[in-house]
């Protein structure tokens, strides 16, 4: 199974520090909540891992399987097994659904899918996640509503089937029955045993779904407290409080 490593990593926007030394392995089988406030640089974890060019790493290091991720394009991250879905995925106008995404397992496999398994793929993974089918054709992200970003992600890991899956809020914005299904979802993903999962959230209410092996709580750019799910059972009772008054 695949190992994501996170070394003492250091992040600023800017002149500002934001991630101030994290240290995180996740391997396969297993399943990782991020909690924490908001702003205490859960999404930055994420983004510096994707490498989106505003976030820049001043210093540490992270390993997917050995291999130094930060010196990856951001394809070579996807091909290396990486897949990362974004709290605030972007519009793309012209480009359907379908489109994208056989774009997406084409650059992490390295070859094009052949068409009709790839429909056959994508039909059964729409069904899994009660997507209507006349989703496939519409343009990506526009006017989504929230639910429908959610179990677009979702897709994305079945039909991708990546080693690591760095999920960013996967759970705003549900209600109880999408939440449900995004939930099965990853769970379905996940229970291979051979990936792992790094679920980043503000609410406890998805842990309830889907259980964690390990929570870590951030405050102020690090981790501050690390245990099982007893801990994020802790937190829906205690709230951030305790953890930003003492990282203040
Ligand atoms: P969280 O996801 O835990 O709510 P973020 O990672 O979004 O936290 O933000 C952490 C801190 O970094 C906040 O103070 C936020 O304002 C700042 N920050 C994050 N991204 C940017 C950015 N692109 N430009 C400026 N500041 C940013
Ligand atoms: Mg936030
Ligand atoms: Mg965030």
């Amino acid at each position: 199974g695949s190992t994501l490593e996170i070394h003492d990593l250091h992040v600023a926007v800017g002149d500002k520090e934001i991630l101030r030394g994290v240290n995180l392995t996740v391997k396969a089988g297993e399943t990782h909540a991020i909690m924490g406030p908001n702003g205490s640089g859960k999404s930055t974890l994420a983004y510096a891992i994707a490498g989106h060019p505003k976030y820049t790493i001043t210093s540490g290091r992270v390993l997917l399987d050995g291999a130094d991720l930060l010196e990856m394009t951001v394809d070579e991250r996807a091909r290396a097994g990486l897949f990362l879905a974004m709290q605030y995925p972007v519009e793309v106008p012209g480009v359907s659904v379908s489109n994208f995404l056989r774009t997406a397992v084409t650059s992490m496999r390295g070859e094009a899918p052949k068409l009709r398994q790839f429909a056959k793929d994508l039909k059964t993974g729409m069904d899994a996640l009660s997507i209507d089918a006349a989703f496939a054709q519409r343009n990506l992200n526009e006017g989504f509503s929230g639910g429908e970003k959610k179990r677009h992600e979702i897709l994305q890991l079945e039909l991708l089937k990546p080693k690591i899956a760095v999920l960013d809020e996967t759970d705003s914005g549900l209600d109880v029955d999408a939440l449900r299904v995004v939930s099965e979802g990853i769970n379905r993903f996940r229970s291979s045993g051979e990936t792992g999962v790094l679920l980043i959230t503000h609410y406890t209410r998805i842990l309830r779904y889907v259980k964690p092996d390990f929570v870590h709580v951030f405050a102020a750019g690090r981790i501050v407290e690390q245990g099982g799910p007893e801990l994020a059972d802790k937190l829906e009772a205690e709230g951030y409080e305790a953890y930003t008054k003492a990282s203040a």
